[in-house]
């Protein structure tokens, strides 16, 4: 069986992750007999200079008429001074508007051999991490009308936080169905002592957990969430939140388990059809002197054959094959803390990746 994939290299180190992942891709065909067919696409600050937009239609073309998009990064000091409409970021929204995709997933997962990257105490870090944020994507805060106006105080701002009921929902079965697959137990953050759009998630949250019984429903308020991350991060499976409030806390339970070159995401809407990017951006800094690090990349590329192309045998090869390289010590420049460890090259981590699957 054959599948298509949009890749979208983007800037920065985005170019040199994505081949990283499409070399772990490769192999990953060869061993299990497996066909990827690959269609480049123009994204971000590379597509500003070749076509004079963030993102062009006919990129959109490819990645519709594609199983999945695998994305590296968008963005570089290049493009900071262009007019918002026409950044580099403005290709991920317009891919997430495009395409319907409307849940971000972010796992965190606290790999054991790279323990010591944590700055959570030993004893909550030993007991691990392996969560999942499920993100709104597409409505809320960043999404509800907005404005700047002037009153007897000087000038006042505003955004409006709203979710309809259907958001709602089709984000929490989101949520319900991968706990399914995981350890049944997913926890809804909101604010609802003080929130009415919060009220309104709490109410059909607990409506869509009852048509899952076999699942454990939780509810926290997101201050105790911000909490509960550090102090027992192993307590959650899968997190279900809004926009704003998973925007937040995906960053701190990313950060709680070590590198930001190690995370993958996903952003899916209805049926298998997925965008997969590592959560790191293009990395200017470090662009072209071959110290990225493809894990997250690799990762996503994991994510992407799991969950919209049901090859999950394969899925956990490749994340087995990066456990199996980080348990042998390998480590790109991010993850060197003792003087004694060597960094490999973006290069050196994907052989290293690579001699696993
Ligand atoms: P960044 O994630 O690019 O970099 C932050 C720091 O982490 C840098 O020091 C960088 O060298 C390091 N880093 C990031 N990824 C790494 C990797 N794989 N291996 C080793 N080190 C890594 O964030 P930033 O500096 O805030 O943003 C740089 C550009 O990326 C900006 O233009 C921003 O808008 C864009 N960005 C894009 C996306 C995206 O494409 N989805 C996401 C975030 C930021």
């Amino acid at each position: 069986m054959s599948f298509r994939i949009a890749l979208i290299k983007g800037d920065g180190i985005g170019p040199e992750v994505v081949d990283s992942a499409r070399a772990v891709l490769d192999k990953t065909a060869k061993v299990f007999g497996r066909t990827f067919d690959y269609e480049e696409a123009l994204a971000g600050g590379c597509a500003i200079d070749a076509v004079g937009e963030p993102l062009p239609s006919e990129s959109v073309r490819i990645c519709k008429s594609c199983d999945a998009v695998l994305l590296g990064a968008v963005g570089g000091t290049k493009w900071d001074n262009l007019p918002v409409n026409i950044r580099p970021e403005k290709a991920i929204l317009g891919l997430r508007s495009e395409l319907g995709l409307f849940a971000n997933l972010r796992p965190a997962l606290l790999h054991k051999a790279l323990a010591p990257f944590s700055p959570l105490r030993g004893d909550i870090a030993d007991k691990g991490i392996d969560l999942m944020f499920v993100r709104e994507l597409t409505g809320g805060i960043y999404f509800g009308e907005r404005g700047v106006t002037r009153g007897a105080g000087g000038k006042a701002a505003f955004d409006t936080e709203m979710y309809s009921e259907a958001e709602i929902e089709r984000i929490g079965r989101k949520a319900f169905e991968l706990a399914m697959g995981r350890r049944k137990d997913v926890v809804s953050i909101d604010k609802a002592n003080v929130l009415e759009s919060s009220r309104l998630w709490r109410e059909t949250m607990r409506r869509i957990a009852a048509e899952y019984p076999s699942v454990k429903y939780s509810e926290m308020l997101v201050d105790n969430a911000a909490m509960q991350l550090v102090i027992n991060p192993s307590r959650f499976d899968v997190v279900v939140t809004s926009n704003l409030f998973g925007d937040i806390l995906s960053d701190e339970a990313a950060a709680v388990t070590g590198s930001i070159g190690l995370i993958p995401s996903a952003s899916v809407g209805e049926g298998s059809f997925g965008l997969y990017e590592p959560i790191h951006g293009s990395a200017p800094d470090i662009a072209g002197s071959g110290k990225a690090n493809p894990t997250a990349a690799i990762l996503s590329a994991a994510m992407m054959l799991r969950c919209s192309m049901s090859l999950c045998e394969e899925a956990d090869r490749i994340e087995e094959a990066v456990e199996k390289a980080l348990m042998s010590g390998a480590r790109t420049s991010d993850m060197v803390c003792a003087d004694s460890e060597k960094a490999l090259s973006t290069k050196g981590m994907t052989e290293a990746v690579l001699s696993f699957i």
